[in-house]
């Protein structure tokens, strides 16, 4: 049986183990899924551990992924992005990161494309990064607003796009395309609003890429009538490119969102 996994810190409500175990059962795989508890200062032996056991891929989450560029061999995308969710021991340790192209496949399955579009990135972290580089790719114009407003200068300046404080949210999200929360706010029932209902449009897409709980910016944009769109399908699909990457397959997408809504279900 060939073992894979996800290390992090804390790790147990990981959704990843329920996602990629009903994928390999789906695909007839003899392989499982496992979540482990590793730390920082361990992520080196781990690593290097799992492929001496014969591991067959990993995945990376906080607060190990910009540790293991250190460890690894990154891709392109992944050294761009500065951080690494998915480990591959075919050639070497390869590092890769799928969080980019998981929102990017979220926004399309709901009929949103951003090529051509202005998208403004609310979060200057890991998660805004992978987006940012992924969507500047595909050809979307992008504008980032940070709480610190240093580091959204310096992640717009490398897209070639413009960054900004929260302060600018007033003008900046009337005016966007699509408007990304890609910050940890909303995660926690009475988390304050990043930014208020009524500057929300219509004819906007409104992506969370919280995937928890309904947060208030996305019941805000449906009051609005924007296109609503929250993080659950960039969880699934991140998972189903690492699962191609490791294994060659083609990911059971439905049969990783089924597990992934049961698992959120049995939480509630
Ligand atoms: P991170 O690297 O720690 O970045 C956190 C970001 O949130 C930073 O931009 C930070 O601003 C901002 N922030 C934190 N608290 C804030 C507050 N009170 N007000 C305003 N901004 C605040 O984290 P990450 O890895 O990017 O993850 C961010 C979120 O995305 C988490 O909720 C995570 O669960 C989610 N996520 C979802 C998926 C998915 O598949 N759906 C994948 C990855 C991450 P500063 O720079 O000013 O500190």
């Amino acid at each position: 049986m060939r073992i894979y996994g996800i290390f992090g810190s804390p790790i147990e409500h990981s959704l990843s183990p329920a996602m990629q175990n009903a994928a390999f059962g789906a695909l007839g795989l003899n392989a499982c899924y496992h979540a482990f508890c590793v730390r920082q200062e361990s992520l080196k032996d781990a690593i290097l551990g799992a492929k001496a056991m014969g591991f067959g891929g990993l995945n990376l989450t906080i607060p190990l992924k910009e540790k293991a560029l250190e460890i690894v061999e990154p891709d392109a995308l992944a050294r761009e992005i500065g951080a690494v969710n998915t480990v591959s021991f075919r050639d070497g340790i390869a590092g890769h990161n799928t969080d980019g192209v998981g929102a990017l496949l979220a926004l399309k399955a709901s009929g949103v494309d951003v090529r051509g579009r202005s998208v403004l990135i609310i979060g200057a972290g890991g998660a805004a990064r992978a987006i940012a580089y992924t969507f500047a790719g595909e050809g979307a114009r992008i504008s980032i607003a940070n709480r610190s407003p240093r580091r959204a200068s310096e992640l717009a300046a490398s897209v070639g796009g413009a960054g900004h404080g929260l302060d600018d949210l007033e003008v900046l999200v009337p005016s966007a395309d699509v408007v990304i929360n890609a910050t940890s706010v909303g995660m926690n029932e009475g988390d304050p609003r990043l930014l208020e209902g009524r500057l929300l449009q219509k004819d906007q897409a409104v992506f969370d890429i919280v995937y928890n709980r309904e947060t208030e910016l996305l019941k805000d944009a449906r009051e609005a009538g924007a296109v609503a769109v929250d993080g659950l399908m960039m969880l699934v699909y991140q998972g189903a490119k690492a699962l191609e990457i490791w294994t060659g397959e083609r990911a059971p997408v439905e049969v990783m969102e089924r597990a992934v809504r049961e698992g959120l279900g049995a939480r509630r």
